[in-house]
């Protein structure tokens, strides 16, 4: 049996780089179990994924639309991000 090993889990760089999309349900079925396994696995990216997973519904709560634009979601992500650095001053 030589079939192609298509459904190894995805590695973390893929699963960071690809998160927004599979929350977005914007994966192939097939892609979408890739990600979920690695994320299974990897307590990192499964921290990511809950960190947008939450900043996805707060977004989503507040300004009533299925997308939140871009620009409101980066200034969320870097509020969250400032906060994380703060030690460094
Ligand atoms: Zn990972």
């Amino acid at each position: 049996m030589s079939a192609p090993q298509r459904r190894e889990a995805a590695d973390c760089s893929e699963t960071l780089h690809r998160i927004h999309e599979y929350l977005d349900g914007e994966m192939t079925a097939e892609d979408t179990l890739r990600i979920a396994q690695h994320i299974e696995q990897c307590a990192p990216c499964l921290a990511q994924h809950d960190l947008d997973h939450a900043i996805k519904d707060l977004v989503r709560r507040s300004c009533q639309c299925e997308e939140a634009p871009a620009e409101l979601r980066m200034t969320i992500l870097q509020r969250i991000t400032s906060i994380e650095v703060r030690w460094s001053d």
